[in-house]
């Protein structure tokens, strides 16, 4: 039994009764709003610890609604997007969401990432000492020994591929955009490091045996980053 309470903002009633029924059946509690002026509302009367945020709302846009949250709380967004357009995802998540889901989406995904989100939330700010390893499929890694290994194999990494590695491990099943992982891992960015990304993330692949197409470790959020996979 868990006893989180989740805030889903939301006018289309299907998704609405869909939610619910997934959230109640796994031991959340749901409050519903129809709209961004009742979700507000409820946010900040209800005090929920994680809110669903569908970006196209009637009276408001979802985007001015992550805005007013970020402005008083931290408390965890995950938005709903039917837009396949990256830039909104991407500017939701530079805004303080902490996580999207594309619609239509399925049950699994829907609760993995909320899972994924109230996990990632709770460590926030402990620092490392919380976690000394991490471990996905055959892949380990040991953060103090800076060592990634798979199937027993330590994989050679250079110091900013590894560097990029734990990041995502860090903050696995969140998605991690470009902007962020770039920033994080050289401390600057410019209009050429998105490439420098892409190419280190290439070795990356390389050394983990991935091939295109059949990612396992690290997925690829086409147009927006990558998410360390959480199974
Ligand atoms: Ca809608």
């Amino acid at each position: 039994m868990n006893s989180y309470k989740i805030l889903v903002i939301e006018d289309e009633k299907n998704i609405c009764n869909f939610m619910k029924m997934i959230f109640e059946t796994n031991d959340y509690q749901v409050i519903m709003a129809q709209n961004g002026k009742n979700g507000l509302t409820m946010f900040f009367s209800h005090n929920p610890d994680l809110v669903i945020l569908d970006l196209g709302l009637p009276d408001m846009d979802g985007i001015e609604i992550i805005r007013k949250i970020r402005a008083k709380s931290d408390t965890p967004i995950v938005v709903l997007s039917a837009r396949t357009d990256e830039s909104d995802k991407v500017e939701a998540l530079d805004l303080g969401a902490n996580d999207y889901v594309t619609k239509p989406f399925g049950t699994a995904e829907l609760l993995a990432r909320v899972r994924a989100t109230l996990r990632n939330s709770r460590f926030q700010g402990t620092g490392k000492s919380v976690r000394e390893s991490f471990s996905l499929y055959d892949m380990e890694i040991e953060y103090d020994a800076r060592k990634v290994m798979i199937a027993g194999e330590e994989i050679k990494l250079t110091q900013t591929e590894y560097n990029i590695v734990q990041l995502l491990a860090l903050h696995a099943g969140k998605v991690l955009t470009y902007a962020e992982i770039i920033k994080k891992v050289w401390g600057y960015s410019d209009y050429g490091s998105v490439k420098k990304l892409q190419v280190n993330m290439a070795n990356i692949r390389k050394k983990f045996g991935e091939k295109p197409g059949e990612y396992k470790y690290i997925l690829n959020e086409l147009g927006v980053g990558y998410r360390m996979n959480d199974v």
